[in-house]
C-alpha cells in the first residue's frame, strides 16, 4: 500500500536547520591524516607537479609544514622518505640517520600535538624501486619481512608514534609486532595497509616518492582490482597478526571494500584517498569543470559514510580550512 501522501520524505529537507540536524555523516578534522614527503637538503620545497599544493620538503621545511598542519587542527601526518642514496637492499630504510628517522626526530623536537605515523616499505629506498629484496625479478617475501621489521624499529626508535606497513608482504604485521614488542615498543600501534590494490590511481604518488619500479609492476603483492572476498581474507590475516588499525587503499573507487571491512571486523578502519583521486579532482577544478571544494568534501564524506574512521588525504589542509570556514 502506498504511504503517500501522509508520508513525505521531502518534509525534512526544506529547512536548512532541519537538514543539518538529520545529517548522518559529518566530516571532522579528527578524521584527517596528511601525507608528507621528506627529501635530503635544506630549504627544499619542490612542488610536485602532478599533485598541486603538495611538495617534497627538506627536514627544515617539513618542520614548518608540520607546524602549519598542527595549527590547522589536523591531528596526524604520515611520512614518506626519499633517501639520498638508494641501493639493492634499501638500506637507508632502516638507517638511524636515514631521511625519515631525521625527520621524525626534528618534528618531535619542534612540533607539539602532532601524531607522526611512518610509512614502512622498501620501494622508496631500493635502487630498483620494488617493495622488497629481489632474486632475479622475484620479490622475496620472508627476506623482505625481516627488513621491514628493522625499518619499523628504527622509526620507533626515532620517535614515531605509529607505523604503517604498506608493502603487502605476507606475515609482515606479525613480524613487525614481535620486533616492536621485543625492543620495548609494545605501545606503538600498527596501522596496516591491509587491502591495498594494484591501482592506476597511484600514478602521481610515484612522481612524489620517486618510487616507480625499474621493471615490471606490483601485481605479485598488491591485490587484483576485481577482488572483494580476498580483501576480507587480507584484512582478517592482518587482524590476527596484531594490526590495530586496518586500511583500504585506494578509497573512493573501493567504497564497497571499506564498507565490507567495517561491517565484518568492526575494527578502526582507515582509507587512503590516493594521489590520483586527489589530482583528478584538482585538475577538473582548475579547469572550472567542477566546484573543487564541493567535490572534495563530497569525496571525503563518501569515504567516511562507507565506514572509514580516518582518511589519509592530500586534501587534509584544504578540508581543515573548509571546516573552519563553515563552522564560523
Ligand atoms: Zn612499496
Amino acid at each position: 500500500m502506498a504511504n503517500y501522501p501522509h508520508k513525505r520524505l521531502r518534509r525534512l529537507r526544506y529547512n536548512p536547520i532541519v537538514r543539518d540536524m538529520i545529517r548522518e555523516t559529518e566530516l571532522s578534522k579528527n578524521d584527517l591524516i596528511f601525507p608528507l614527503f621528506v627529501v635530503p637538503g635544506e630549504k627544499v620545497r619542490n612542488p610536485i607537479k602532478s599533485m598541486p599544493g603538495n611538495f617534497q620538503l627538506s627536514v627544515d621545511e617539513l618542520v614548518k609544514e608540520c607546524k602549519e598542519v598542527a595549527s590547522l587542527g589536523i591531528p596526524a601526518i604520515i611520512l614518506f622518505g626519499i633517501p639520498e642514496h638508494k641501493d639493492e637492499q634499501g638500506s637507508e630504510a632502516y638507517d638511524e640517520n636515514g631521511i625519515v628517522q631525521k625527520a621524525i626526530r626534528a618534528i618531535k623536537a619542534e612540533v607539539k600535538d602532532l601524531l607522526v605515523i611512518t610509512d614502512v616499505c622498501m620501494c622508496e629506498y631500493t635502487s630498483h624501486g620494488h617493495c622488497g629484496v629481489l632474486k632475479g625479478e622475484e620479490i622475496l617475501n620472508d627476506e623482505t619481512v625481516s627488513l621491514l621489521a628493522k625499518e619499523a624499529i628504527s622509526h620507533a626508535e626515532a620517535g614515531a608514534d605509529m607505523v604503517a606497513p604498506s608493502d603487502m608482504m605476507d606475515g609482515r604485521v606479525l613480524a613487525i609486532r614481535k620486533a616492536l614488542d621485543y625492543k620495548g615498543f609494545s605501545n606503538i600501534p600498527i596501522m596496516s595497509y591491509a587491502a591495498k590494490y594494484s591501482s592506476g590511481y597511484y600514478g602521481p604518488f610515484r612522481d612524489a616518492a620517486e618510487s616507480t619500479p625499474a621493471f615490471g609492476d606490483r601485481r605479485s603483492h598488491q591485490m587484483d582490482i576485481g577482488n572483494g572476498d580476498e580483501a576480507i581474507r587480507e584484512v582478517e590475516s592482518d587482524v590476527e597478526e596484531g594490526a590495530d588499525i586496518v586500511m583500504v587503499k585506494p578509497a573512493g573507487p573501493y567504497l564497497d571494500i571499506i564498507w565490507r571491512v567495517k561491517e565484518k571486523f568492526g575494527m578502526p578502519t582507515a582509507a587512503y584517498q590516493v594521489s590520483g583521486e586527489f589530482s583528478m579532482i584538482k585538475a577538473a577544478a582548475q579547469n572550472d569543470w567542477i566546484d573543487g571544494e564541493r567535490v572534495m568534501i563530497e569525496s571525503l564524506v563518501s569515504i567516511k559514510r562507507a565506514g572509514a574512521d580516518m582518511i589519509l588525504t592530500y586534501f587534509a589542509k584544504d578540508a581543515a580550512r573548509y571546516l573552519d570556514k563553515v563552522r564560523k
